[in-house]
């Protein structure tokens, strides 16, 4: 069993900016949504260590988690689409799609399992690392092998690229329909392995989606920690 080591859980209130400055809630102003007109919403966190690195999970949008590269679930067109693909292209801008335009010439369609790098536009991060996750069929059909994939070829490319901290979202588990539990449990022990023999990778971070994602990858990760 790995090195996990839980660290804690705690719950995040992010409050309108206005609220923050005048409170003493000890967060950054960074991770508050700009947008965000409520009073204030609760979301959970989780951190754990394996080995030297810091795994975390969040619920929240990825588009405003900063780090070194941020992790989209593409598709092998590259081409943009829905779900997390049009938020990161929404909120990086159309510098991302213009060198997409330019890496898809190269090497046609990106097969499922594969993963190519851009910049990171307007997003508080440096590189977008665009993984293309596999649609779900019945789990028979190699997808966890390119799911994991998914995950390893990330961190490989995040680490030649000279990027420390990396946020992941659940690769295939929106339209392409993998089942929350059973991609948490592959995506959690492929990253948590990596972790292991990468300590250079500082912090890997997947930020979920809604509570649903989040309760079902945390439970799955304290199953892995045991
Ligand atoms: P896929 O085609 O790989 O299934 P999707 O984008 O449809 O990709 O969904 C992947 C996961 O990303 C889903 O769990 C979805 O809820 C989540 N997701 C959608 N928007 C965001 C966002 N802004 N930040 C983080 N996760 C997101």
């Amino acid at each position: 069993m790995p090195p996990l080591t839980a660290l804690g859980t705690y719950r995040i209130e992010y409050l309108t900016l206005a609220d923050a400055r005048g409170s003493d809630a000890r967060f950054h102003e960074q991770q508050i949504p700009r947008a965000h007109s409520a009073r204030m919403s609760v979301e959970m966190a989780a951190e754990f260590t394996v080995g030297g690195s810091k795994l975390v999970l969040l619920e929240g949008d990825i588009t405003k988690t900063p780090a070194d590269a941020i992790v989209n679930a593409a598709n092998s067109s590259l081409a943009g689409g829905g779900g997390v693909d049009g938020a990161i292209h929404r909120a990086g801008g159309p510098s991302i799609m213009r060198e997409l335009d330019e890496i898809r010439p190269k090497i046609g369609r990106c097969p499922a399992g594969d993963a190519v790098v851009t910049g990171a536009g307007k997003l508080p991060a440096k590189y977008v690392i665009h993984a293309v996750g596999p649609v779900y069929r019945d789990g028979k059909h190699g997808e966890p092998e390119q799911l994991a994939s998914c995950y390893r070829t990330a961190l490989r490319l995040a680490r030649e690229k000279g990027a420390t901290t990396l946020t992941f979202p659940a690769i295939s588990t929106g339209v392409y329909g993998y089942p929350m539990a059973d991609a948490a449990c592959i995506s959690l022990q492929t990253v948590i392995d990596y972790l292991q023999t990468h300590p250079e990778i500082e912090l890997a971070r997947f930020v979920l989606f809604g509570k649903r994602a989040y309760d079902t990858f945390e439970q799955v990760l304290r199953e892995l920690v045991g």
